[in-house]
């Protein structure tokens, strides 16, 4: 079995306790992965501090640090094959995904290289003639990066990235499930030739989750996982009154006007519920289409559905591959059986394949004859597609904010003026229209509700990594008048 180890500090260090990976294509043990103590987030964060405060890295040009960045971003598009083979082998996400998803991770890292020297401050025209002040942006801290399972090279860029070019150190903790690329990933990271303890990476379950986010000296949580788990970091982050960033889940709308250019709308509403098996924040798992054409276009949509190719994560011709773990499986088994008990009536699916392996297939329920559902509001991050129908676009907003969550939403239709009130009238931090799941590292992404608050990508990311300091000084050589009054 491969083995891997934990970087702290700059050094790979072997862990005490260790645990089994499981390979979610055939639920055998592959490789041990190495699980943190208490001790080692004391020492990832203590390293954290240290290079924080170092003269090494706090006076280190913001351009300097653009070049280290860019520097990793080439390592990454160099290792770019093995990096997408581990996440495969030990998430199960298929190597159609990782290996075009690891080019835009390099992607994101050019981005943020590129950014480092321009987070600017201001200059204020302040209402004070003998003063002049200013805005400088400083880097927030250390920043305590947790991540889930699914596209952790590319959850966790969109949080280092921005961080480091901000100023920032960072301990990120991989997923217990699935952390084989982060820590391979560290390794690439230390040929970067940053200073050392800029960025730890370690791995281990909610134990060292809440050990990392409640240490007193983390200035910031970035965050991407459930809501029931962000609930838990918001309290752990009371103790240290450090700022968050949490990427939540998702019960995105995809909605379809019978004006649509169905062929398109078909497409992407399979990109957008069946890629990544589902595992997928943004997916639109919610098909909100216009009653007249329900019918053509579902049918459309189970043709395409059962085309799909499920097979082995590894092959090239896959497009569906195994959920990264049982619990995941049988999570979303037991919310299909639970919305079909309520009345959803299976389209296509629903039913597990003999032999090895977490598979799910790409599963479609018709939802119209029920309204309450636990698959209309529950996320549950596998292949699975609801649908309800409306007749009037101001039933599709409500369908379409009947939700908790606010993250993505599509829309597609041909009238432009309607694309318009629908942009205007979803409450999610994304709209699409006529495309789904595009993104770029130019483009800020995030939601509302349940699904968090922050945003990764573009500067507005970076600027959550930055702390503002206003400075204020006196121009003229006159003593200060009365100090009882203020200026
Ligand atoms: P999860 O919330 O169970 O776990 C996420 C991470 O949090 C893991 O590393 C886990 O070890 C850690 N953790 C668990 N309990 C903790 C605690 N008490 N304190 C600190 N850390 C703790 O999420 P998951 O089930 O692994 O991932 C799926 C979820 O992630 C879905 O809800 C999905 O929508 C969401 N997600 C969101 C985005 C986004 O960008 N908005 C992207 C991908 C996934």
């Amino acid at each position: 079995m491969q083995s891997f180890q934990h970087y702290i500090g700059g050094d790979f260090k072997e862990a005490a306790t260790h645990f089994d990976s499981l390979d979610p294509a055939t639920e055998q043990p592959w490789a041990k992965m190495p699980s943190a103590s208490v001790a080692d987030v004391n020492a990832a964060v203590a390293s954290a501090q240290n290079a924080f405060l170092s003269p090494e890295w706090a006076l280190m040009s913001a351009t300097a640090r653009g070049k280290l960045l860019m520097r990793l971003a080439d390592l990454v598009a160099e290792n770019a094959q093995s990096l997408a083979e581990l996440e495969t082998r030990d998430t199960g996400k298929i190597i159609r995904e990782t290996s075009a998803q690891i080019a835009y991770v390099a992607d994101y890292y050019r981005y943020y290289a590129g950014l480092a020297d321009k987070i600017e401050g201001a200059h204020l025209p302040i209402d004070k003639p003998d003063m002049e002040v200013w805005l400088r942006r400083e880097p927030i801290g250390v920043v305590a990066a947790v991540v889930p399972w699914n596209s952790q090279l590319f959850l966790s860029a969109v949080k280092i990235g921005p961080a480091l070019a901000a100023g920032c150190t960072v301990v990120l903790k991989a997923s217990e499930e699935g952390p084989a690329p982060m820590l391979e990933f560290a390794r690439i990271f230390d040929q970067a030739g940053f200073p050392k303890g800029v960025l730890s990476v370690l791995t281990g379950g909610p134990d060292i989750g809440a050990a990392l986010t409640s240490h007193p000296d983390v200035a910031h949580v970035a965050f991407t996982g459930g809501p029931e788990t962000a609930r838990h970091i918001v309290r752990n982050s009371a103790e240290n009154l450090a700022s968050t960033s949490l990427e939540l889940g998702g019960k995105s709308p995809f909605i379809v006007f019978d004006d649509a250019d169905l062929e398109s709308a078909v497409n992407a509403q399979v990109s957008g519920v069946f890629a990544a098996t589902g595992q997928s924040c943004v997916s639109g798992s919610r098909l909100v289409v216009q009653a007249g054409i329900k019918d053509a276009f579902l049918a459309r949509l189970k043709e395409k559905a059962e085309a799909v190719v499920m097979g082995s994560p590894d092959d090239m011709a896959t497009e569906v591959g195994p959920l990264c773990t049982k619990a995941q499986r049988d999570n979303a088994m037991a919310l299909i059986e639970k919305s079909v008990s309520q009345g959803a009536k299976v389209i296509t699916g629903g039913q597990l394949p003999q032999g090895k392996g977490f598979y799910f297939p790409p599963t479609i329920l018709d939802c119209d004859n029920a309204p309450d559902a636990a698959s209309l509001s529950a996320e549950f991050f596998g292949p699975v597609l609801s649908v309800v129908s409306f007749e009037t676009e101001a039933e599709a907003i409500e369908i379409a904010n009947n939700t908790q969550f606010g993250l993505a939403s599509g829309v597609f239709t041909q009238n432009l003026t309607r694309a318009h009130r629908m942009i205007r009238a979803i409450r999610a931090g994304i709209v699409w229209v006529n495309t789904y799941r595009a993104v770029s590292p130019i483009a800020p992404f995030g939601g509302h509700g349940l699904s968090g608050h922050g945003r990764e990508g573009g500067i507005e990311a970076a600027l959550d990594y930055t702390k503002v300091k206003a400075v204020w000084l006196r121009t003229s050589d006159d003593p200060i008048p009365d100090p009882f009054v203020m200026r």
